[in-house]
């Protein structure tokens, strides 16, 4: 598997480690060693990984910000994808913000204040990701993030894109 998987990454052009510590990537700082970790930064990337991934049947696992992730000591088998597509900036004044999961969840927050958007206050001081917010419902008390939110666009295992509305998601 390694032989097949590195010809995919450097022929790919990844950006990607062999036996990299998951301790650097997590906010608690533990984790033995990935075999593969791979950092994505383009939607057609991730695409053709999970298609790789898919064909080869290798084990994967998809980091956000590592707020929320202890990793083992032996670290992971396989491949970590980590989403790296830069932070996305907030374009126009409208009412319904649309975001990439890789972008990051204090920046949104901070990005509809200033703009006088409500809905992402009580998310205020939550590190990470939106992906890793939507995967885990983040929120407080009285407000989670799929409280707002209108649908997601996925990108499923097979590396196909979907549209799921909220109403179709279990929380
Ligand atoms: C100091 C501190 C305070 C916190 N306060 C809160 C709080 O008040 N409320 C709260 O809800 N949480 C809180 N958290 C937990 C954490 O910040 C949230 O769960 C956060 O949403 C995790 O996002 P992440 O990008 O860091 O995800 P990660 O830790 O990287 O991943 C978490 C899970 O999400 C999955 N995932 C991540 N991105 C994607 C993606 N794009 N697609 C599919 N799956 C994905 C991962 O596979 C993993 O299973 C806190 C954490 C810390 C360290």
């Amino acid at each position: 598997m390694s032989a097949d998987t590195e010809n995919f990454l450097s022929s790919g052009n990844y950006k990607y480690k062999i036996n990299e510590p998951l301790s650097k990537h997590t906010t608690l700082g533990i984790g033995g060693a990935a075999d593969f970790f791979v950092e994505v930064d383009t939607e057609e990337k991730l695409i053709s990984l999970l298609k790789f991934v898919s064909k080869n049947k290798i084990s994967f696992f998809v980091l956000g910000g590592g707020s929320n992730i202890l990793f083992a000591d032996d670290g992971f088998r396989g491949i970590v994808i980590k989403l790296a597509m830069s932070s996305e900036q907030l374009t126009n004044d409208a009412e319904i913000i649309s975001v990439s999961a890789a972008t990051s969840l204090p920046d949104v927050v901070r990005q509809t204040a200033e703009r006088g958007l409500s809905g992402f206050e009580h998310l205020a001081g939550i590190p990470g990701t939106v992906g890793g917010a939507i995967f885990g419902n983040a929120g407080v008390k009285e407000y989670s993030i799929s409280d707002n939110l209108i649908n997601i666009e996925i990108i499923d295992f097979n590396g196909n894109k979907k549209i799921l509305k909220r109403k179709n998601i279990n929380f």
